[in-house]
């Protein structure tokens, strides 16, 4: 555990043993009180109490003959102990080098070389008092940041949940219908400004409305997260997927051509219908997707005119049977 060091200073030993013995009656072993003959030595003595952990609490410094001169030795430690309370003898100092210790550092009290004809004892108790003061605001200082610091990661969590919340569909887990939009309106942007290619796809669960009647609405939800987890899973990360209400999903896929999004939407017909949901009564559903395939046309105003050639083409495959995928028609003879 670090200590608190009360650095006496005085060429003059009986000085120097009186000024120690008074300290040693007000003080316990959390202090250790050095004596030195000269600036020299206490400079070097209290910056190995400094390099070892130790805080210099107290100088008290009387007359000293070494060639470091007083002022010289408490700007030098100051630099290294601002907290320091440094107590100097009167007449140790000449005004110029008063002056630049106030300037450049810092003094206590001056106290008569006849410290015994002042309360010595209260000057030292109560500049540790003081110090313990300060030193509690600092530490008060310390645990009110890292609280600050705390509660604004909480807000921060907070917010990336309510984002979350806000942008997510809480049955599926994907996006929902506004965060779908949102998210897609600048890749749009961008596919065009690039003169890139994008495809959407609407996909949606066949005869969810048996699914519900027959095993109730609650299996009926399951198969809704169930295939969008699937479906998402089997999409690309750069692909923007999201339920746009019910059991109807769209997917924006960029830099696909018309063969990349049929084999998507492929792939995700094929990974659904090989999909199997269980019961808690251990009953097993299979269900089917169909999904419309468009591609984006350079003079389409919005993504709405895109995801509606999209439903068009979904509309197709449930007329056609269901479980399959369709592209629209007006980009059969689009070429890849
Ligand atoms: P199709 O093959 O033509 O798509 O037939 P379908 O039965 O899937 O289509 P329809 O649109 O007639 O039925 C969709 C059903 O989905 C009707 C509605 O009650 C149900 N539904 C919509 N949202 C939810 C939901 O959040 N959870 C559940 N369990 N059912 C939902
Ligand atoms: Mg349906
Ligand atoms: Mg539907």
């Amino acid at each position: 555990m670090s200590k608190y060091v009360i650095a006496c200073i005085e060429s003059d030993v009986e000085i120097l043993d009186s000024l120690y013995n008074k300290i040693a009656r007000i003080v316990d072993s959390d202090y250790i009180i050095e004596s030195y003959i000269n600036a020299e030595q206490a400079l070097i003595g209290c910056y190995n109490y400094i390099i070892a952990g130790n805080e210099i609490l107290i100088t008290i410094i009387g007359s000293d003959t070494s060639g470091m001169k007083i002022d010289d030795f408490i700007i030098e430690l100051h630099k290294n102990s601002p907290n320091t309370k440094n107590i100097l003898f009167k007449e140790v100092t000449t005004v110029e080098s008063l002056e630049r210790i106030i300037n450049e550092a810092s003094i206590y009290q001056m106290i008569p070389k006849r410290f015994d004809r002042v309360d010595f004892e209260l000057i030292i108790l109560e500049a540790i008092k003081q110090n313990a003061q300060e030193r509690r605001l600092k530490d008060y200082q310390k645990v009110l940041e890292s609280a600050v610091e705390k509660r604004t990661k909480e807000l921060n969590d907070i917010n990336v949940k309510l984002e979350i919340l806000a942008t997510t569909d809480s049955l599926s887990g994907v996006k929902n219908r506004r965060s779908f939009y949102e998210s897609s309106a600048p890749m749009l942007k961008y596919t065009r400004r690039e003169n890139k290619k994008l495809a959407v796809l609407m996909i949606d669960i066949d005869k969810f409305k048996m699914i519900n009647d027959i095993y109730g609405h609650s299996v009926g939800d399951d198969v809704i997260r169930l295939m969008a987890q699937k479906t998402k899973d089997t999409l690309r990360n750069s692909d923007i997927f999201g339920r746009l209400g019910g059991e109807e999903f769209a997917a924006v896929l960029p830099n696909t051509s018309q063969r990349g999004a049929l084999k998507a939407a492929e792939n995700i017909r094929f990974e659904i219908e090989n999909l199997e949901y269980r019961t808690a009564k251990d009953e097993r559903i299979k269900f089917t997707v169909s999904v419309g395939v468009a591609l984006l046309h350079s003079n389409d105003p919005d993504l709405d005119t895109l995801l509606h050639r999209a439903d068009l083409a979904l509309y197709d495959a449930k007329r056609a049977g269901r479980n399959r995928v369709i592209l629209s028609k007006d980009d059969e003879n689009i070429e890849d």
